[in-house]
């Protein structure tokens, strides 16, 4: 058996690890399959995972140059945080913002990463991967990728089958600094470095160190909601949190909702809503995915007494061969009754 790293710290097992393209003559598409980078946004649910985990190994680094743009080429297995910092040391801008998000570059993509304003997105240039049913490689232009707010085609059609290998991206030689987000906005004429030293300060303040106490971060994604629901809100709460969106919708930032509801500290045996961070989960020492997973029914369901608004996880939740549909199984552990 070998463990699975998550960054909840969860105690989980495997029979067996695919490293791709290295082992990729063992690997058996009829069988069970998961893409796994380094585990920061998963929740296993049960302590075993009865299939093969699948995990990219490619770690090129390379650039190229046009007219506007550095060109550069990135491998899937490549820490994020430390690309962008290398990035950064070498006078190529525009990831500063999205410092220190835990994880792989060829997760970034999946669900479209993004902090302080700034989203994967706006410098992606392509993707490139395996169909691991087919054996198809395939490179898709950032059109084709439909990003969106944490998501994109990968969570969709290509979802559980697509394994990113690399990622390329284009980065203006035009560097513009990202100054709309809280603590950023105080900067006055600051370098990428600058910002890039801010974000890292800010995130070590504000969210716990996964190696320290278990977390995947934001476990719930900020809701967008119609403008009328945000008017009658508005109406009981006039200093709710709200980013008016380009289509009349409007994003509120879900650990107000968690907080307001009085659930920061609330625990469930392990578990526990952050002391300080009402949007993070955490495991408090030896919890269990079942306690996690019980613990943000319960967030879920009272978030929707008090506002009617249901919260979804932007954490995938994984079962025993599969990924799992967590707005499902939230819902049906509150319509049982068994969340109190
Ligand atoms: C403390 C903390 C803070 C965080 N802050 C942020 C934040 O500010 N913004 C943000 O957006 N996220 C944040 N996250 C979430 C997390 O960092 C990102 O989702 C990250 O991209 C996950 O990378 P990973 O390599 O750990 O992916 P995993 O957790 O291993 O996988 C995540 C998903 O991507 C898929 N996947 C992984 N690698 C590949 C691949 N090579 N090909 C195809 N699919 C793949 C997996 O199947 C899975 O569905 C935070 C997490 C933590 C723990």
């Amino acid at each position: 058996m070998f463990s699975v790293s998550n960054s909840f710290g969860l105690s989980v097992n495997t029979r067996q690890f695919i490293h791709w393209p290295d082992h990729a003559d063992v690997f058996d598409p009829s069988q069970p399959f998961l893409i796994v980078g380094a585990g920061s946004n998963l929740l296993f649910i049960d302590p075993e995972y009865q299939g093969q985990i699948v995990t990219a190994s490619d770690q090129t680094f390379s650039y190229s140059e046009s007219d506007a743009h550095y060109i550069v080429t990135l491998g899937a297995s490549l820490n994020w945080h430390h690309t962008v910092e290398r990035l950064i040391k070498l006078g190529m801008f525009g990831l500063e913002n999205l410092a220190l998000i835990p994880g792989t570059v060829g997760a970034a993509p999946v669900q479209n990463i993004g902090a302080y304003g700034v989203e994967f997105s706006q410098f992606c240039s392509s993707v490139t991967g395996i169909d691991l049913i087919t054996g198809q490689s395939q490179t898709l232009l950032r059109t084709d990728c439909h990003f969106d707010y944490r998501d994109s085609i990968f969570k969709h059609q290509l979802n559980d089958r697509f394994l990113i290998t690399q990622v390329k991206l284009a980065l203006p030689k035009h560097w513009q600094p990202n100054l709309s987000y809280g603590p950023l906005q105080k900067l006055s004429n600051p370098s990428a470095k600058n910002i890039f030293e801010t974000v890292c300060q800010v995130r070590q303040t504000k969210l716990p160190d996964p190696k320290q106490l278990g977390n995947a971060g934001s476990f719930f994604k900020n809701p967008v909601i119609d403008s009328q629901l945000f008017a009658k809100l508005q109406l009981t709460d006039p200093d709710i949190p709200n980013y008016p969106q380009a289509n009349g919708q409007v994003k509120i930032a879900a650990g107000y909702l968690i907080e307001r509801a009085g659930l920061k500290g609330t625990s469930y045996k392990q578990a526990k809503v952050h002391q300080n961070q009402a949007l993070v989960l955490v495991n408090q020492g030896g919890a269990s995915g079942e306690q996690i997973c019980y613990l943000a029914a319960k967030v879920r369901q009272k978030v929707f007494e008090a506002y009617q608004i249901r919260l979804s996880p932007e954490v995938r939740f994984i079962g025993k061969t599969s990924e799992i549909d967590s707005e499902a199984l939230l819902e049906s552990l509150m319509s049982t009754g068994q969340v109190k």
